[in-house]
């Protein structure tokens, strides 16, 4: 796998999951920038990223489904994930 940002070979990996994150105290979550911008923190769920427009990133724990593929750029630190469906 090719980095986008700088095109030297990533290296691949898995993503992990916290204790917390497993109980739904935390939840890892993408969204567009505009989102973030019009939304306090506090009010920013990953339930209402969603609704906006986000994606939840669900984090495999590797038990009870396979762990989350993603690919590390060491040169630039840009990360790809491999979402689970
Ligand atoms: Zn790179």
């Amino acid at each position: 796998m090719k980095c986008p940002k700088c095109g030297k070979e990533m290296i691949a990996g898995e993503m992990g999951i916290s204790a917390n994150s497993s109980i739904g105290r935390s939840t890892l979550f993408w969204a567009p920038k505009e989102v973030f911008n019009r939304l306090l923190p506090n009010t920013l769920t990953a339930k209402k990223a969603v609704s906006e427009g986000g994606v939840q990133i669900k984090i495999g724990n590797g038990i009870t489904n396979n762990r989350t593929a993603g690919y590390i750029c060491r040169d630039c630190n840009c990360v790809l994930l491999d979402l689970i469906k």
